[in-house]
């Protein structure tokens, strides 16, 4: 079994084509900023919706049952050259006999399978998806690790490792860069990173921009957590034009 807190249909930015993504309950990351609080926690939460009713945050699946809610977006699949992402919370923090056996099987049915990771895990749980996974969403969220350890909660160390890698079995590597103001959207720091790729001799695909937006900051509310103290803003569109710019051919 594994907690799975939304199967959000019709994703066109969580990979190729239209996909359906799977959003694994729990993280070993505690981002200051996640959007994503409710996925945060690896057992079922309550919380409000908007008309004040309680309801539950997770339900268990089957990998049988959760096949059989992903075999119904197979035409939009098959018509856009879509699939299925995993994403979370963070899919390689899970039980990974369930997440190995619901890839194999998307992978045997001819369904594109995609991975969302933060790349905080033993990269033994990479290996073993590795196989039948068509390709990784990598967020790398700070380069400077004072500032990753502050910010999420952890180290970036394992992370980068992972990275590399990764990129050592030549994966498909889509590398997913948050952008918050005043944090990482400093040219030092993008600079940073395009450093660590060339030296590391790492190739993602494509690199995306993801600038800070302020979608889900009421679910701390809704799910009776603490407000972070710390409110973010994204880069300017200048700002984010001028780290465009910087990546060159990769975004
Ligand atoms: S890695 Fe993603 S889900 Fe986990 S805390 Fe950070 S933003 Fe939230």
């Amino acid at each position: 079994m594994a907690l799975i807190f939304n199967i959000q249909r019709f994703s066109i930015h969580d990979g190729d084509g239209i996909r359906t993504t799977v959003f694994f309950k729990g993280c070993p990351l505690a981002c200051a900023w996640c959007h994503n609080p409710e996925g945060r926690s690896f057992t079922a939460e309550t919380w409000q919706t908007a008309d004040g009713k309680y309801e539950i945050v997770g339900k268990n699946y089957t990998v049988k049952q959760l096949l059989k809610e992903l075999e119904k977006d197979r035409i939009f699949y098959e018509q856009s050259g879509g699939g299925v992402t995993l994403s979370g919370g963070e899919t390689l923090a899970q039980n990974m006999d369930f997440v190995t056996e619901l890839v194999a099987a998307l992978h045997k049915s001819g369904i594109s399978v995609g991975i969302d990771t933060c790349g905080y895990c033993d990269f033994g749980n990479f290996e073993r998806v590795l196989p039948y996974t068509d390709f990784f969403l990598y967020d790398l969220k700070i380069f400077d690790d004072r500032l990753h350890q502050t910010f999420t909660g952890v180290s970036n160390r394992l992370i980068l490792e992972n990275l590399k890698k990764l990129a050592r079995y030549k994966a498909r590597i889509i590398l997913r860069l948050i952008l918050l103001e005043g944090v990482n959207a400093s040219d030092e720091h993008i600079i940073a990173i395009l450093n660590f790729l060339m030296q590391n001799d790492i190739h993602p695909e494509r690199i995306d921009l993801l600038p800070y937006h302020r979608l889900g900051s009421d679910k701390h509310q809704r799910l009776q957590t603490p407000t972070p103290a710390q409110v973010f803003s994204a880069p300017t569109n200048e700002r984010i034009e001028a780290i465009r710019n910087l990546l060159g051919l990769f975004v």
